[in-house]
């Protein structure tokens, strides 16, 4: 089981910030800014190269869900950056697929 399956199942602690039938909201372990939150599809997704028209409901469903968490968090009216790392160069170190939500401070563009 990967380890964000594990934080599903709760063999792995972590700091929910929102939790449906279908996903998950954690505070990261090594936050990048005040507000950082990962959020992830119960269903085991291995990256974005994985997203097929079977299993996109999820992801519309984290995207419909993100104005609510950035609400809770404070975040809606100042904004905040959403990001998915996929495979090596794109810097993804868990494989399974997740998206950050982050805030509370300004980000630059372009991404370094
Ligand atoms: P990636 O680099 O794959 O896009 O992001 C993985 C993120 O998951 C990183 O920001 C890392 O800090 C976070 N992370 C990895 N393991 C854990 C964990 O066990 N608990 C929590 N809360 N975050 C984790
Ligand atoms: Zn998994």
């Amino acid at each position: 089981m990967c380890i964000f399956c594990k934080i599903i199942a709760g063999e792995i602690p972590s700091s929910k910030v929102y939790e449906d039938d279908k996903i998950l909201a954690f505070n990261d372990i090594e936050p990048q800014a005040p507000v950082h939150v990962i959020i992830i599809p119960k269903e085991h997704i291995t990256s974005a190269n994985a997203i097929t028209p079977e299993n996109s409901g999820v992801i519309a469903h984290i995207f419909e869900t993100i104005p609510k968490i950035a609400k809770d968090l404070g975040i809606f009216d100042s904004g905040y950056r959403v990001v998915n790392n996929c495979g090596a160069d794109g810097g993804q170190t868990v494989e399974h697929i997740h998206f950050h939500l982050t805030g509370g401070r300004q980000f630059g563009w372009p991404a370094g």
